[in-house]
C-alpha cells in the first residue's frame, strides 16, 4: 500500500533520503559535499540543471533546516559550484 500524504512529509519510501544511487532514473550523482549531495538532473529542462539533495535527514524545505544547516548548505552549493537559487539551481561548470 503506497504510503499516506502525511507518511510522505514524515520521509516514508522517501527517493531522495539516503542511500541513493549514483545513477538514477532522474538523476547523476556529481559531487558529495559537507551537508548534501549534488546530482546532475538527466531531464535537462535547461542547460545544466542540477539539484542539490540535503544528506542528512529528510526534510521537506529550507524551513526545516537549523540556522548552522542553512549555512552549511549554502556554503556547500552556492559557493563551490556556483549554485544561484536553492528553488531553481543553476550550475556553472566554469565555477
Ligand atoms: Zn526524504
Amino acid at each position: 500500500m503506497a504510503p499516506t500524504w502525511e507518511e510522505r512529509l514524515q520521509g516514508v519510501d522517501c527517493p531522495l533520503c539516503a542511500p541513493r544511487t549514483t545513477i538514477g532514473a532522474f538523476n547523476i550523482e556529481i559531487a558529495k559535499l559537507t551537508i548534501a549531495t549534488l546530482y546532475l538532473g538527466r531531464n535537462q529542462v535547461f542547460r545544466g540543471y542540477c539539484v542539490l539533495i540535503f544528506d542528512p535527514r529528510h526534510v521537506t524545505g529550507l524551513q526545516h533546516l537549523s540556522q548552522e544547516e542553512n549555512r552549511a548548505l549554502i556554503r556547500a552549493g552556492a559557493i563551490r559550484f556556483g549554485l544561484i537559487h536553492l528553488g531553481c539551481p543553476k550550475f556553472s561548470a566554469s565555477s
